[in-house]
């Protein structure tokens, strides 16, 4: 794929092409992507057709294709480039993933408000880390209900390093947390942790899955449109990422849908708000 056709989108996206530079068959500058100043973070090589954000591995988000990086910069493909068609294969992971002991029955779930019984409908445990840290695990299924793996985080936790850990192999970017308690595509309401999703199933609210942080994946994107979902309610933490966030997804990627975003204040988490406000916040969805 040419050079040219590359700048052209760059343009198009409004990236600031004075601080792109090309030398024999590469274009290199600042990621056009996540955005930020080291001019080296990023490049497209002409005879490979593909792109690279070295620094954060945007790449990995949106595919490192020409028509990956059109959806990346949301600039339309160029005429005569090939669109590639992601077809998710989370199955191909580990169907007999391996089963976890997992201690439904432990003080710190108790004093959450989580009884045993509770913990084993909704498959969360206590375990021990390889460095004998006791960590939350939650069991996470694909959307074909197959077990695919758990993503845990430590108990106390230090505040040091990812609050989240996911078994390897964990394609997140493909999954929702919680497909596996989906009732019907009407809505489709999304959090952030797979506590905040808990905690709404629990209050009633059906259709909730948790996206492993707030941003929708371009997989996880890709799954809502196969869904065929027709109204979006976004609960992600009512911080300045979780805002930003989820006004993107209504201005950006999904234009067509109806993209709601419930007001939260003084509260910051969905898995803060008192049993009221849940019920107030989202009694369209219960
Ligand atoms: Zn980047």
């Amino acid at each position: 794929m040419s050079l040219e056709i590359v700048w052209q989108m760059l343009q198009r996206s409004h990236a600031d092409v004075g601080s792109f530079r090309i030398t024999g068959e590469e274009i290199r500058g600042p990621c056009p992507v996540h955005g930020g100043d080291n001019l080296t973070a990023w490049s497209y090589n002409a005879r490979l057709g593909i792109w690279r954000c070295w620094t954060h591995g945007c790449q990995d988000v949106y595919g490192s294709s020409v028509s990956g990086l059109a959806r990346a910069l949301n600039v339309e493909v160029p005429s005569g480039v090939k669109v590639d068609i992601v077809v998710p294969n989370v199955n191909k992971l580990d169907p007999y993933a391996r089963r976890w002991n997992l201690q439904y029955d432990h003080p710190y779930l108790q004093q959450r408000g989580w009884d045993a019984d509770t913990c084993r409908w909704f498959e969360i445990g206590v375990v021990e880390d390889r460095h004998n840290q006791e960590c939350v695990a939650f069991t996470v299924y694909d959307l074909d209900g197959v077990h695919v793996g758990y993503t845990k985080r430590a108990i106390r936790y230090q505040g040091s390093g990812s609050k989240w850990r996911h078994t390897d192999g964990l394609r997140t970017g493909w999954l929702l947390y919680g497909s596996q308690f989906l009732t019907d595509l009407n809505w489709l309401i999304l959090t952030e942790s797979p506590w905040d999703c808990l905690y709404l199933l629990r209050h009633g609210v059906r259709n909730v899955v948790a996206t492993f942080g707030a941003s929708l994946t371009y997989g996880q994107r890709q799954i809502v449109e196969r869904l065929g979902i027709k109204r979006l309610v976004v609960a992600w933490d009512r911080d300045e990422a979780g805002v930003r966030a989820a006004q993107r997804l209504r201005k950006v990627w999904f234009r067509d849908l109806v993209v709601l975003t419930p007001c939260f204040e003084p509260y910051k988490d969905a898995d803060e708000l008192p049993s009221w406000a849940v019920s107030y916040l989202f009694e369209e969805w219960i």
